[in-house]
């Protein structure tokens, strides 16, 4: 790393000990940007790096519910509003029993970069708590959402800060922390929170967004070696929103995925995962994957394990940060892989982007190929706005034009710094330059 940039870093890592998730992201992102700092010198005399590794605002709060048996529960809630240079804050809300600042700060610090990328008018934030609704009844879960909501609402707005969903925060969630917030404010203001019903304000596509985007980034990626994902040979982990709509869109071009998974095993599918079976147990009847495997008939289930483990011409982690570490992705590699396309949020380790790399394997990292999602919720703003619903088809036309405008920028950066295929390199710069010009525009803040 850049001598300069080392001496930033080593101070942001003292000022925020404990948080590994959160280090590991600035790292690299640090690791890119000595280049810039070479060209661009106002960068370093305005402190740019450190005034962005600080988040604008941290919220940290109380969330008190009771169960369904009356007993009082406590969770912590979380909002870091990261970097409004380039509009409101934007990111979604996780809610898993790993959550904590380290967590949303990373995913907070990522969404930054991510969102420059998309070219929309969104600043960075995320948010979340270590609530686990796996096995809490609606009625639970409503009672969470509301408690949380009845914080929050005080610190978002259309024109301040605009959550999401993210792990553990799909359509229902929404929907309840959505009706809280409106009926605190007395408003229908539809802009606070995007990947809302579609009867109520969402945008068509949202649900589907971040995985048919990871999948189009990918695509745009293979045809820089002529090739696409016809015929290839596709392993995804997770099975949740991200991954379903991943394995869709691949299968919808042809390629035929042959693995997925959940945090308790994986399945493998020799003749292709069947989508609407998948949908139908992980998202209307809230199962597991074991309950696809058995429904399914003559697949392998593998409890435990790591999905990993089954060859593969294009990967596409889909699940959690540092789930494919240095060892999974040289077995990988061993057997023959081509492209890797991140739908989750830092899914490799730095060893394992060091090994695809060296390697020469096509690899997209999260913060480019997954934007898909917080692109078309930018697009649900839009809609919003201007009290306007599109189509299925256009707002897919966006989204495509969006990862493919996303691709170019990262390919034609990379190449500008003299790393072509460098995709991490690209993104990091091309986020960063974009935020930075408008905090130098903005002033000292
Ligand atoms: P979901 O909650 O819908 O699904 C998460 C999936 O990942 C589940 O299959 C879950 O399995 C699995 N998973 C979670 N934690 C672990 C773990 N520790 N080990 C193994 N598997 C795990 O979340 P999403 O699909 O929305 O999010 C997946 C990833 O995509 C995250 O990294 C998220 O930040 C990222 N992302 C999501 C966006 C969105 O629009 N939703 C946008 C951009 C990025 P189990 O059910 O067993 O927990």
């Amino acid at each position: 790393m850049d001598a300069r940039l080392e001496a930033i870093k080593d101070t942001v890592l003292a000022r925020n000990p404990g948080e590994a998730e959160f280090h590991q992201a600035v790292v690299e992102v640090f690791e890119s940007l000595g280049p810039v700092h070479d060209r661009h010198p106002e960068f370093l005399e305005a402190a740019i790096l450190e005034r962005l590794c600080e988040p604008e605002r941290q919220i940290i709060f109380r969330v008190p519910w009771t169960d369904d048996a009356g007993r009082v529960q406590i969770n912590r809630g979380f909002r870091v509003e990261f970097n409004s240079a380039l509009g409101p804050y934007k990111g979604g809300l996780r809610f898993h029993p790993s959550v904590y600042l380290g967590i949303v700060k990373f995913l907070g610090f990522e969404q930054i970069f991510k969102n420059a990328l998309t070219g929309m008018p969104i600043g960075g934030g995320k948010g979340g708590s270590d609530f686990d609704p796996r096995g809490r009844s609606d009625a639970e879960v409503m009672r969470f959402c509301q408690s949380f909501m009845t914080e929050l609402y005080r610190h978002i707005g259309e024109y301040t800060d605009v959550p999401a969903g993210d792990i553990g925060v799909g359509g229902r969630e929404i929907g309840y922390l959505f009706g809280q917030y409106k009926r605190i404010t007395n408003r229908y203001e539809s802009g606070v929170l995007t990947g809302k019903g579609i009867s109520w304000g969402g945008s068509l596509v949202r649900p589907e967004a971040t995985g048919f985007g990871t999948v189009i980034f990918t695509q745009e990626m293979l045809k820089t070696r002529g090739a696409s994902f016809d015929a290839q040979r596709v392993v995804v982990s997770g099975s949740g929103n991200v991954a379903i709509n991943a394995i869709a869109k691949a299968q919808s071009l042809g390629a035929v995925v042959v693995a997925c998974s959940d945090s308790s095993g994986y399945v493998v599918d020799e003749s292709g995962i069947d989508v609407a079976l998948l949908r139908e147990v992980k998202e209307v009847q809230r199962g597991r994957l074991k309950d696809y495997a058995e429904r399914r008939g003559g697949v392998t289930y593998v409890d435990g394990g790591s999905v990993w483990d089954v060859d593969a011409t294009v990967a596409l982690p889909c699940a959690t940060q540092n789930e494919l570490d240095g060892a999974a992705a040289a077995r990988l590699v061993g057997n023959g892989l081509l492209a890797v396309g991140e739908g989750a949020n830092m899914p490799s380790t730095r060893d394992a982007v060091a090994v695809f790399q060296e390697a020469g394997v096509l690899f997209g990292p999260g913060k480019a190929a997954n934007a898909g999602g917080v692109a078309t919720s930018a697009l649900e703003m839009q809609q919003n706005a201007s009290r306007d619903s599109w189509s299925f088809e256009h707002t897919e036309e966006r989204l495509t034009e969006i990862m493919v405008g996303i691709h170019d920028r990262c390919a034609a950066t990379a190449e500008e710094y003299g790393e072509p295929g460098n995709y991490v390199l690209g993104a990091n710069i091309g986020g960063f330059v974009k935020v930075a010009d408008a905090m130098l525009a903005q002033g000292l803040i």
